[in-house]
């Protein structure tokens, strides 16, 4: 900063001022056992699109490239992470904070699922409320060290996504869309929450894109044709992967046994989140 800034920044052309694009800092501290790296939000129009499996399969690609990876699950009333991961223990805590729950492979996870008594309890909780336990479970898990941290957001692009966002440090975004979605509209209103966040829009991930056939190897666009190269190209963003329906998937999910989904897709994306990672 500059020796004579009087932090009035109205009129001044100086570099450093609020004006500039200097992160807004609105976000809590992590606990203070936590050490985390890179936060990466994903995001989607609405449920159902395949938001929880997107970030499930990215934090399995990041750990299989040898990463520390954690998911905070802030899908507060529709918390379906610990299901993927076929988690069936109970988070514990002590008097310093919770503890997320290891999968198989190491993956640590917090839901509010992992705090019921029983996981077929409904959590009916309003907005504000969702945004505070998506806090908590950033500011009270004692997280340690984690190189890449997914948060399952809140579907949608409204008020409690944007809370979840602007308590904790998130430092790129990624959207999940599908097909049969009113896809230029979520991407407008994404890019437009990145924008008032100053968070970048890592890239989109349209899921559910085509259907291959194992008879015959073709693809088929089942959901209708997609958009997203257009809409990408609108707002300058990079369509980071189109994934395929595949019942293998909604299996795996079922099952719980996601860590062993042999995974070709979202490969390159994680590659893109390491590259990203090693430049900040
Ligand atoms: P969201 O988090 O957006 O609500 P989920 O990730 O929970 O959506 O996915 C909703 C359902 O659709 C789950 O049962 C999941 O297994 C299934 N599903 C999602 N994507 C695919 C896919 N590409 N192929 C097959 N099933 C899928």
């Amino acid at each position: 900063m500059s020796e004579k800034c009087d932090q009035n920044c109205e009129g001044c052309s100086a570099g450093n001022s609020k004006n500039t694009e200097e992160k807004p800092d609105f976000s809590a501290q992590p606990h203070e056992l936590s050490n985390i790296k890179n936060v990466i939000g994903v995001l989607s129009g609405k449920g159902g699109v395949g938001k929880s499996i997107v970030t499930s399969m990215l934090a399995v690609a990041m750990k299989n490239m040898g990463y520390n990876t954690a998911i905070l699950d802030a899908d507060i009333t529709g918390p379906s992470i610990p299901k993927i991961f076929g988690l069936q223990g109970r988070a514990r805590g002590d008097a310093k904070g919770m503890f997320p729950v290891k999968s198989i492979t190491g993956i640590d996870v917090m839901s509010v699922n992992l705090l019921l008594e029983n996981v077929t309890d409904p959590v009916v909780v309003r907005g504000p409320l969702i945004a505070g336990t998506a806090k908590q479970f950033w500011t009270d898990v004692i997280w340690g060290d984690v190189d890449f941290m997914f948060i399952d957001m809140p579907p949608g692009t409204g008020d409690v996504p944007l809370t979840v966002f602007q308590s904790v440090a998130v430092d790129g975004i990624i959207v999940v869309t599908s097909p049969q979605e009113l896809v230029s509209m979520i991407v407008s209103k994404a890019v437009k929450m990145a924008e008032m966040m100053n968070i970048p829009v890592i890239g989109l991930i349209e899921n559910m894109s085509y259907f291959r056939c194992p008879d015959n190897g073709k693809d088929y666009k089942i959901f209708g044709e997609s958009h997203i190269d257009e809409v990408a190209e609108k707002h300058n963003l990079r369509v980071l992967a189109k994934l395929p329906v595949d019942p293998k998937l909604s299996e795996a999910s079922d099952r719980g046994t996601i860590e062993f989904y042999d995974n070709e897709w979202i490969e390159p994306v994680a590659k893109i989140l390491e590259e990203m990672g090693e430049m900040r």
